[in-house]
């Protein structure tokens, strides 16, 4: 894929975040939060620090997560990602093989961070009511699939402030009354390198997130920490 193909990609995908981000050459963007001074420099420095791979810890892993016309590779840090387009790797080829292919890319950048693009927020995300009215204004950007407890992780954005959220709804069909969805509001680079085994973890890290259902007799209310299912 060429660069400006690549920079496309990213402006459409980031488009309403208010995020500012850096592409590197190989492919490896990173999303700065919070935004400030010079974001080439200080995304480079984030990625020759945390972006070399490092065979058998943390800094080796990755998931692979669909995206518009290809997938993107992720990063134990959630701030770096990498896309890997259809015309470079078809859909039919594995995900393992992909992401190998996108880790590889992330490795050379972080060896060697070149940016070929600086995308700098134009402002804050202003105040929205989707803070304070959970589920106002979203619309549905994907669905993460079941993850091990049953539950079925998905990720939203608001229509209004593009902030993402993520809704986690988990009911026991053999109980009544067992119905309860979460919903938290996540950084966009972490609601875009989401999996379904990573959603419960994501949004018990999060200062804060809604809880409501009918396990909750419909009470909807601010709360944090662990879910207990
Ligand atoms: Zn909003």
């Amino acid at each position: 894929m060429n660069e400006s193909n690549l920079i496309q990609f990213w402006r459409a995908l980031l488009a309403d975040s208010y995020a500012t981000w850096v592409l590197f050459r190989h492919g490896t963007c990173v999303i700065l939060d919070p935004p400030g001074d010079d974001p080439a420099g200080r995304a480079a420095a984030f990625l020759r620090d945390n972006g070399p791979v490092v065979t058998g810890t943390n800094a080796a892993d990755f998931d692979v997560v669909p995206a518009p016309g290809g997938r993107l590779i992720t990063c134990y840090r959630s701030e770096i990602l990498v896309y890997v387009s259809h015309a470079d790797a078809p859909p039919e080829q594995d995900d393992l093989v992909v992401g190998l292919i996108g880790r590889k890319r992330r490795h050379e950048d972080a060896q060697a961070p070149r940016p070929i693009h600086v995308a700098a927020a134009r402002a804050r995300q202003p105040h929205c009511a989707c803070l304070n009215a959970p589920g106002k204004h979203l619309s549905l950007q994907r669905e993460l699939g079941m993850d091990s407890h049953y539950a079925e992780p998905s990720v939203w954005a608001c229509r209004v402030c593009g902030r993402r959220w993520l809704r986690y709804f988990y009911e026991n069909e053999a109980f009544s009354r067992s119905g309860r969805w979460y919903l938290g509001h996540v950084p966009v680079a972490i609601a875009l390198g989401l999996t379904a085994d990573g959603a419960k973890r994501a949004l018990e890290t999060l200062p804060w997130y809604f809880s409501g259902g009918s396990y909750y007799d419909g009470r909807i209310s601010r709360s944090s920490g662990k879910i207990l299912l």
